[in-house]
């Protein structure tokens, strides 16, 4: 998708309205239009990469460095006692707009959003397996 096609480029380009909350150098954030709670929010590169897989560390860096006082202040305002920081890679995962965010979503004890994945138990020498495989890929 090019630049001139993404939803977030047109955000941060200011040709789309959003409900911005923090700027920096690197990063934007601004309120999902669709929020799964109150204060749900994104967090952007403000220059466009399609996501994990093409960003370079710098701008990771710089992107990443609001969170604590997003997160924060994401408590503070909505009087949440926790949040869940989420990125989607690939259609698989659910992401849907191709230019990379994370997405801060506040959490309630007691809220109905729900969160349990199945998760599973590797059999006999498979977890050996895999990471040797993993430490191969990196390198070694
Ligand atoms: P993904 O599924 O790609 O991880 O999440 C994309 C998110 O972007 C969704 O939660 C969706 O609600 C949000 N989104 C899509 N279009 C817009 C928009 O025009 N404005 C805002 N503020 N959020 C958007
Ligand atoms: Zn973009």
């Amino acid at each position: 998708m090019s630049t001139t096609d993404c939803v977030f480029c047109k955000i941060i380009g200011g040709s789309i309205p959003a409900l911005k909350i923090l700027e920096t150098a690197d990063a934007l954030a601004f309120l999902d239009i669709n929020p799964l709670a109150p204060g749900h929010c994104l967090l952007v590169p403000k220059r466009h990469v399609q996501g994990i897989l093409d960003v370079p560390a710098d701008l990771l860096a710089g992107l990443t460095a609001p969170f604590p006082k997003l997160a924060k202040a994401l408590l503070q305002a909505t009087q949440a006692s926790g949040l869940n920081i989420l990125q989607n890679t690939g259609e698989s995962s659910g992401q849907a707009v191709f230019h990379l965010h994370f997405h801060l979503i506040p959490r309630i004890d007691g809220d109905k959003l729900g969160y349990r994945w199945n998760a599973g138990a590797y059999p006999s020498g498979e977890g050996e397996r895999l990471r040797d495989r993993l430490i191969d890929e990196l390198g070694g």
